[in-house]
């Protein structure tokens, strides 16, 4: 197959770029950047800006058998919940999703998937960090607790809406908290897992970090290969509904801490501080794609954490190395 990946440059759309290329597809990618830990393996790059009607319609000059849209203005809660990036993240997604829904319905495309968020869910069913309700269906009355989940949600229905109208043929899935090596670390969009695999590292063999927020507030992880295994079923299905993409396994920031120190084998305090945080619990519900597509992750939180602590472990201790 022609297989196309916008944000191929970035953390998830590497890891699926790599998958396609073992799969022997024919994979182009596209992004402003390369890939920043490893150069792309795709079989063409095209570095661009999908802001750019024109860069977006010359990039859906092509056919493809399958487009994977994953291109966004995107962090961790340090980014996302300061309010600091609320009209770059608005104005920059949208514009990314207004251009490829128009250009890939004018070209030749079989069909397309969305990489939406549980970012979408209402705060109202996000309050009690030990219940959480993230079902499908609780999106609507729409309440979510950034601009960025606003994005997502009006991006759902923009690709909706051109399935409906122009008959493209649209997969879209909620990611939540997805993480593995290749992701990013350090400089202020990194996610909790990452940032606190950093911070640990960074530590000798006992000692104190900071964690944003009580500690108390709860999430779920999915490792990456479930994340892409995940998203390229879903790609190849019948179902058309929007599903979430996560893992059960809830836990606190602060258990998740304790989890990475353990990995470490370092022991760890956890000094919590007052920080941007965004709900107080948050867990991918399952019950819809394990009916829909069989899927379940197939690895404990643990086993993730295991991978990702080295490779970040890795890339502290290369950071600190002095230059010849
Ligand atoms: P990422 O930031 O690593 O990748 C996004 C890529 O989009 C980056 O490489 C970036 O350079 C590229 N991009 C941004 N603006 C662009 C533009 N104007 N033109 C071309 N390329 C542009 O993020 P990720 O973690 O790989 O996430 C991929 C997708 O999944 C995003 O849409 C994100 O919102 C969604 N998502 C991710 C998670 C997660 O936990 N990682 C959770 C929910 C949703």
């Amino acid at each position: 197959m022609k297989c196309l990946v916008l944000g191929g440059g970035g953390f998830i759309g590497s890891h699926l770029v790599s998958r396609l290329i073992d799969e022997d597809h024919h994979v182009t990618m596209v992004d402003v950047k390369q890939p920043p830990f490893a150069k792309s393996r795709a079989n063409a790059v095209k570095i661009g800006d999908l802001r750019d009607p024109l860069f977006c319609k010359n990039v859906f000059s092509g056919d493809y058998d399958e487009v994977y849209q994953l291109a966004a203005d995107m962090g961790g809660a340090g980014y996302i919940f300061t309010g600091d990036h609320d009209a770059a993240v608005m104005h920059g997604s949208a514009m990314i999703n207004l251009n490829i829904a128009n250009a890939a319905s004018a070209g030749t495309v079989g069909r397309l998937f969305y990489s939406s968020s549980a970012c979408v869910y209402p705060e109202r069913n996000q309050t009690d960090p030990n219940a959480p309700d993230c079902r499908e269906d609780t999106a609507y009355p729409a309440s979510p607790d950034s601009e960025y989940g606003w994005e997502k949600l009006f991006s759902e229905r923009l690709y909706q809406s051109f399935a409906r109208n122009t008959g493209l043929t649209v997969r879209t899935a909620r990611y939540h908290n997805i993480f593995g090596p290749n992701g990013t670390w350090t400089g202020g969009r990194e996610k909790a897992p990452a940032a606190l695999c950093r911070k640990i590292a960074e530590l000798g063999a006992t000692g104190t970090i900071d964690v944003w927020g009580p500690g108390t507030q709860t999430r779920t992880f999915l490792y990456i290969d479930g994340c892409i295994e995940a998203t390229t079923r879903l790609m190849r299905s019948d179902f058309g509904n929007v599903v979430n993409i996560g893992s059960e396994e809830m836990v606190s920031i602060n258990q998740l801490a304790m989890m990475i120190g353990e990995i470490a084998g370092k022991t760890v305090h956890v000094n919590n501080i007052p920080g941007p945080i965004g709900v107080n619990g948050r867990k991918s519900d399952n019950t819809l794609i394990l009916d829909a597509l069989g899927w379940a992750p197939s690895q404990p939180l643990r086993d993730g954490l295991v991978k990702t602590y080295d490779w970040i472990n890795q890339q502290v201790a290369q950071n600190a190395a002095p230059a010849n």
